[in-house]
């Protein structure tokens, strides 16, 4: 049996802050990654990472701070999310964020998305920051990174704490100790119709997305040792996607953060378009078809971010997937809803944001963020959109030390976790951003609860 002071089970953005950040501590590690490639779902990201306070904030003359970006956090998650687990995201956001740039990741915009009352969405190149991240494990001589070495049960010594790592390579049973415990950092379950199946009937209408081997193994792996879930209830879709984002490109337009409204098949408006695009997700799986529609004027069009992975229309415009027609009835008869249904939408949305009474109680682009404009300024604009189950956020039971607890609250000896697999973070909602954000932050956390190092800000 090989032996470490740490093993790291999964090499997304979570596994590989736990590895850098146990490598610069001087810890024997080894990270076990399933698939050939490392990334997971990180890789796939919509790359926006939820920071308050920083320099590039400051630089473009944006007042954030810790305190919003905790109350932002549990007021999107309904209060249901664990405030101990979101104050230490607040504590140690910032200091990430910095540890992130020292260690070569490009922040590249920042962007207001959803549950931002002030723009935080610190866009990142996934792949740049994946490959930054590696570059940095991989030059450690403590750190040893196996890919093709799915792990599949853990195992406990006398003392009882978690220390045994049972895996493959190559098909060949392996096995490997871990002295001072085990990270697992293997995100989520929205590859797993068999998680899916049990806990979220509910999202069987969804199209799935997320790194291939987000199968929820890791759960598995943690209930046979006691260890205890959170957040279940609220596992939910995001809204944006359109049709063909199953497939290989994961095309998606938040444009009703921009000012788009959302309509059903019959021509409706249904919900609130500034909420949380989780909780739109759960509005769009209440109406009757799988699809619904964004409906744009040229105003909206014309805040395309190039680039962009939710904001740049004029590239999913040029893709065909947008369709586009100087008036609204051609709009209707482009997307095969009734053109009359469609008029009398728009102009009841444009009479409710002109006297401040939309009937969905719409007021800001996004959480108190931004003012919604009128549809009035040909040409227009209707992409196809769907929910998605890409990211599955309830999961295992944490305190902030990233310590996994069993149903009585107390730490399973030996066993932490961090990053997509761990829940009670997002609570009934989810602020984007915060995901990536939580991998990053509580893989470092995870790391220095179990070498027993401090937690604050260094
Ligand atoms: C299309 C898309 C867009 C998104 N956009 C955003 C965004 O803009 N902002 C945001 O915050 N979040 C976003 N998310 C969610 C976010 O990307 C994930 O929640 C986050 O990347 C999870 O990081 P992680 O390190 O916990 O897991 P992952 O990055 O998924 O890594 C887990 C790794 O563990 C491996 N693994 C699994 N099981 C085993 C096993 N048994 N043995 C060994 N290895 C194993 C997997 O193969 C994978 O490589 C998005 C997700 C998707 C799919």
């Amino acid at each position: 049996m090989g032996e470490f002071e740490l093993v790291i089970v999964g090499g997304g953005l979570a596994g590989l802050c736990a590895a850098v950040e146990a490598g610069e501590q001087g810890a024997d590690v080894l990270l076990l990654e399933k698939e050939e490639d490392i990334g997971g779902s990180s890789v796939l990201s919509g790359r926006y990472m939820a920071f308050a306070g920083t320099n590039m904030q400051q630089d473009q003359g944006m007042e954030d701070s810790s305190s919003t970006l905790v109350e932002d956090m549990l007021e999107v998650g309904g209060r249901v999310n664990d405030e101990k687990l979101v104050a230490a995201y607040g504590e140690l956001q910032l200091d990430t964020y910095n540890w992130l740039v020292d260690h070569g990741i490009h922040f590249l915009s920042i962007q207001a998305v959803s549950g931002h009352s002030v723009p935080r969405g610190h866009t990142i190149d996934s792949h740049q920051a994946i490959q930054a991240l590696y570059g940095h494990a991989a030059a450690l001589p403590n750190v040893t990174i196996a890919v093709n070495s799915p792990v599949s049960r853990l195992g406990r010594g006398e003392t009882g704490q978690v220390d045994q790592v049972y895996y493959e390579q190559v098909g060949k049973p392996q096995a490997a100790y871990a002295d001072k415990g085990v990270v697992l950092t293997s995100g989520g379950f929205s590859h797993s119709k068999e998680l899916l199946g049990h806990f979220a009937p509910h999202l069987k209408r969804t199209i799935r997305i997320g790194g291939p081997g987000n199968k929820g193994e890791g759960i598995k792996m943690a209930w046979e040792h006691g260890a205890w879930m959170r957040d279940i209830p609220y596992l939910s879709g995001t809204y944006g996607f359109h049709p063909t984002a199953e497939g290989p490109e994961k095309s998606q337009a938040l444009a009703f953060y921009k000012g788009a409204i959302i309509l059903n098949q019959k021509g409706k408006r249904f919900v609130n378009e500034s909420l949380s695009y989780k909780l739109l997700g759960n509005a769009a799986l209440r109406e009757e078809e799988d699809s619904t529609y964004q409906i744009w004027d040229q105003t909206v069009m014309d805040q395309s971010v190039p680039g962009d992975k939710l904001y740049d229309f004029d590239k999913l415009l040029k893709k065909g997937l947008i369709k586009k027609a100087d008036n609204l009835q051609e709009l209707a008869a482009l997307i095969g809803i009734s053109p009359e249904a469609l008029q009398l939408t728009v102009t009841e949305y444009n009479e409710g944001i002109e006297k401040g009474e939309d009937a969905f109680g719409r007021n800001t682009l996004t959480h108190h963020f931004g003012e919604p404009t009128q549809i009035r300024t040909a040409p227009f604009y209707a992409f196809e959109t769907k929910v998605a189950m890409l990211a599955t956020y309830a999961g295992l039971s944490v305190n902030p030390r990233a310590e996994v607890l069993n149903p009585y609250g107390e730490p399973v000896p030996g066993l932490f976790a961090a990053g997509e697999i761990a829940g009670g973070f997002h609570g009934a909602g989810y602020m984007t951003g915060s995901s990536l954000g939580k991998a990053a932050i509580f893989g470092r956390v995870a790391v220095k609860s179990a070498l027993g190092k401090t937690l604050t800000k260094q």
